[in-house]
């Protein structure tokens, strides 16, 4: 096996664990090899690496991606599960080998985790590592399509996005949150798009981790503010009066004040603070922490529902319940798919929705995509469903009539299952 076009990244904290998978690298002819003791310091090295040009996409300027990220779970810093998170979100890798002395299950529930994000995993490697696991695993990666190879289809740098923002290209989908038990329609939740000039309509994989790392976040959650207020105020004189929730990073609501203005922005649009759900997602970006709290206990009171976001994933969702005053937990959706087949799944779901309701929150699970996933997360007692089951994220002007769809056939759905 020629190995030598290959560009590997090795992230382990133990020295010498890492010095072997290197030497053995080496051995088998690898010449590319960054390595890491941590989540931060290999995502600081990629990050670093100067663009490439790819013949696939013309001579448009990629981030440099690692074929392969082999990656020990059990890290101090950040460890394995959130780097799989950012690397796939910032596209810096394109395939992923797990090496790891945890037990089958968890590992199978990261891989799980690694294939939502769209990341293909080759395997997992319990250590000792030897060079005839590695190269079994390695020779996976010729035979994955390479449309599945992750090839970025876009990259964007911080002034197109800033460009974008002035000439009013980001703009708002829609997805349908719906309760489990009688399917009527609870709220919407506002999903950033880029309605790029030449690319189409661009989801937030390809622009809000660039944004979220300069000021830009700031003023394109503003935006996403004003226009799911805006739809909601459409939808209103339509006879449809839901919940509207907004993604908002740790990073954004960090900043002073901003407590004082989003309650400024809702109540100029008529609005209850209670109609509307902020869903923290979390970023990167060091943020201050005091500053965060302050401004979502602020927001709690002023009566904002808040809502933990892909809740099970980052390292530190546990610890943001004991301090965030949230309202509403919502399960990430790298649970929920294939859960109705997997026992580990389950039982992560069932404990996540026990948590939630021993704190008094509701529970929603996203990435509902069959049936059976709905009928597991509504026996386990999940309050509120999302996902392409019940719809996809829709354009602005789609909810009206989808929202009148759905109302029109909930009392046949109801009657036929009864
Ligand atoms: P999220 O808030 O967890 O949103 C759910 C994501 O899952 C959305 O992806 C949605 O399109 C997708 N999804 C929904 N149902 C299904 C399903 O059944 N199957 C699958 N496979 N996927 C499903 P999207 O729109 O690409 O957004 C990705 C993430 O980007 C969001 O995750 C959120 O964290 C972030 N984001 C989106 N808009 C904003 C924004 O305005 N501000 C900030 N800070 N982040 C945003
Ligand atoms: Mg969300
Ligand atoms: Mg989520």
């Amino acid at each position: 096996m020629d190995l030598s076009h290959l560009h590997f990244l090795v992230v382990e904290d133990h020295d010498f664990q890492r010095a072997i998978v290197i030497s053995l690298l080496r051995q088998m002819g690898a010449e590319q090899i960054t390595e890491a003791k941590d989540g931060s310091e290999a995502l600081g090295k990629m990050r670093l690496l100067p663009p490439v040009f790819s013949v696939e996409t013309g001579a448009r300027s990629l981030p440099a991606q690692a074929d392969i990220l082999i990656c020990d779970l059990d890290m101090p810093g950040m460890d394995g599960v959130e780097l799989i998170r950012h690397v796939a979100n910032e596209q810096l890798v394109r395939s992923i080998i797990l090496l790891s002395g945890l037990d089958s299950d968890l590992i199978s529930s990261v891989e799980n985790m690694a294939r939502a994000h769209g990341m293909p995993v080759l395997g997992m490697i319990e250590k000792p590592v030897s060079s005839q696991k590695l190269s079994n695993l390695i020779a996976r990666f010729e035979s994955i399509p390479v449309d599945d190879q992750r090839y970025p289809a876009v990259h964007v740098d911080v002034e197109q996005l800033h460009a974008a923002l002035r000439q009013d290209q980001f703009i708002a989908y829609f997805q349908p949150k719906v309760a489990f038990d009688s399917k009527q329609l609870v709220g919407f939740e506002a999903l950033a798009r880029w309605r790029h000039p030449e690319y189409g309509i661009l989801s937030p994989a390809a622009f809000i981790g660039m944004a979220e790392q300069s000021e830009l976040i700031n003023d394109l959650s503003w935006r996403m503010l004003e226009l799911a207020l805006l739809e909601r105020q459409v939808w209103r004189k339509a006879g449809i009066d839901t919940q509207i929730a907004v993604n908002l990073s740790l990073a954004y609501l960090g900043q002073v004040g901003i407590a004082e203005r989003i309650t400024g922005l809702v109540r100029d649009a008529g609005v209850a603070a209670e109609r509307v759900i902020l869903e923290v997602t979390e970023s990167l970006v060091t943020t201050n922490m005091a500053h965060v709290l302050e401004n979502l206990a602020r927001l709690r009171m002023r009566g904002f529902g808040i809502s933990i976001d892909d809740y099970g994933t980052g390292f530190s969702s546990m610890q943001q319940l004991s301090r965030i005053p949230f309202t509403e937990l919502k399960v990430d959706q790298s649970f929920v798919a294939g859960a109705a087949a997997k026992p580990n799944l389950r039982t992560i779901l069932d404990s996540s929705l026990q948590l939630a309701r021993k704190l008094g929150l509701s529970s929603v699970a996203e990435g509902i995509e069959k049936e059976e996933e709905w009928a597991l997360l509504k026996s386990l007692g999940c309050d509120i469903a999302q996902g392409y089951f019940v719809a996809r994220p829709l354009a602005a002007n789609s909810v009206i009539e989808w929202s009148r769809n759905w109302a029109a056939q909930i009392p046949l759905v109801v009657s036929a299952a009864a």
